[in-house]
């Protein structure tokens, strides 16, 4: 079963990094020019590192200069199959041929057997589709509210909801108002009021903060962004049991977490938790296309009526054509398993550093994060040497590199990244 995946993967074999030797991180040539060119025009909200991507296949993408590297991001887990996954693609190429976008003024033929089958993964009724994951958050924060006025009977404008400190929903207003990362927040206000921010993992904490008026209570399953914070096994248990006993929605925030990366369709499953509302998104658009989605049961969901919730773009046929193909990826269970017994491979791997250069490892399935001795180097001087030696990573908070990549990587090219990442802490000074 793990095998048949990673043949779909076209050419991905680590004899493929030949390229990277000898590239000293310096983008030149067309590279330069190219990056000159983006520096130039777009506003610099990130600081990519200097490679330029021109092509992907499974789990691997080559640069302007033919350079191949291992993808060990996979655009934050949007891109959970792989580069050009055959499935997938074929999917959007025959929608493109049909029609693409309708608005839902009208029906198209590819919503209904879509949001069907998204409800029927998630054990759901109903879907409101969305594009990106902060719509799929807004839209998740507005069903609650909703549901709170018109269901829990809570008096109007007074509803509130208990978000988690350290979280990561996403870059609007309402959104980085309840962020507790400084760098995403200051000098954006004023925000939305109503919410309250809880430490994460401590379920006392968010039982006392709720009252009569709380509505929702929001949160990542695994914190990605803070750098894999995977909270004690008991505390979605426990917040579900609260949240049940308080009458107040449990709203999972799987854009990152859910769809095959953790090991599991939802980071919910392995902690044996069913919560009232999965927001979903990232690998749900198979990297092709934005998709998202606010999945529930119609007591909840079915609060919105015509007219006060939409979007030009979301349940657009080229979306529901990928979400489809996508779904229908994961009924099979074979990515959650692969994700299962190789994330354990990796977790392995990357243990084995744990006080040669790396103070800590976290991980769920394919999804670890790796705490670099800061002594040694920052997150990102790992991650640009890593760049150098064909494997691609990202940093966050400082020190913390992130590994997440596509499901149909291979034992082998997981044991190159890992190696990968253990030259560079020696080159570091790493004993
Ligand atoms: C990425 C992410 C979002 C935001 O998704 P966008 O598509 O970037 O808007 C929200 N929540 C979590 C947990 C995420 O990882």
């Amino acid at each position: 079963m793990i095998g048949d995946i990673a043949a779909m993967a076209p050419a991905a074999t680590a004899g493929g990094v030949d390229g990277a030797v000898g590239f000293d991180g310096v983008a030149d040539g067309a590279a330069a020019s190219l990056i000159a060119l983006e520096d130039a025009h777009a506003a610099h909200t990130y600081h990519p590192l200097p490679v330029v991507v021109e092509r992907g296949d499974g789990a691997w993408v080559t640069d302007v200069a033919g350079r191949r590297y291992l993808d060990c991001l996979a655009a934050y887990s949007a891109v959970n199959f792989g580069h050009g996954h055959p499935v997938l693609v074929a999917a959007a190429k025959a929608q493109l041929d049909r029609i693409t976008l309708t608005s839902r003024a009208f029906h198209n033929d590819q919503l209904g057997p879509f949001v069907s089958a998204l409800a029927a993964l998630a054990g759901k009724d109903l879907v409101i589709p969305m594009n990106t994951g902060t719509e799929a958050v807004e839209t998740g924060i507005k069903v609650a509210r909703a549901w709170g006025y018109r269901v829990k009977g809570v008096a109007s404008g007074q509803a509130n909801i208990i978000v988690a400190d350290g979280n990561f929903h996403g870059r609007s207003i309402s959104i980085i108002g309840f962020s507790s990362d400084p760098v995403a927040r200051d000098g954006f206000g004023p925000f939305t009021p109503g919410f309250r921010s809880v430490p994460y993992g401590d379920a006392a904490a968010l039982a006392a903060a709720i009252d009569e008026n709380t509505v929702a209570v929001l949160l990542e399953p695994i914190q990605g962004e803070a750098g894999i914070i995977v909270p004690p096994a008991d505390y979605l248990p426990a917040v579900r049991r609260i949240t049940s006993e308080r009458n107040v929605l449990f709203i999972a925030d799987e854009i990152q977490s859910g769809l095959g990366r953790t090991g599991a369709t939802f980071q919910c499953d392995n902690v044996g938790v069913v919560p009232d509302v999965y927001l979903l998104g990232k690998a749900l658009g198979g990297g092709i296309v934005p998709v998202s989605a606010v999945v529930g049961n119609a007591d909840v969901i079915g609060v919105l009526q015509p007219g006060e919730h939409g979007s030009t773009f979301g349940g657009n046929p080229l979306a529901a054509a990928v979400g489809l193909a996508v779904v229908g990826l994961l009924n099979g269970g074979e990515y959650q398993e692969r994700a299962r017994v190789l994330g354990e491979h990796l977790r392995a791997g990357l243990q084995a550093l744990v006080g040669r250069g790396i103070v800590e490892v976290r991980s769920a399935g394919l999804w670890a994060g790796i705490d670099i001795d800061p002594a040694l180097a920052t997150g990102r001087r790992v991650c640009e040497l890593l760049m150098e030696r064909g494997v691609l990573a990202k940093d966050t908070h400082g020190s913390t590199i992130r590994l997440a990549p596509p499901i149909v990587v291979t034992e082998d090219e997981l044991d190159f990244a890992v190696g990968q990442l253990e030259d560079v802490l020696r080159q570091l000074g790493a004993s």
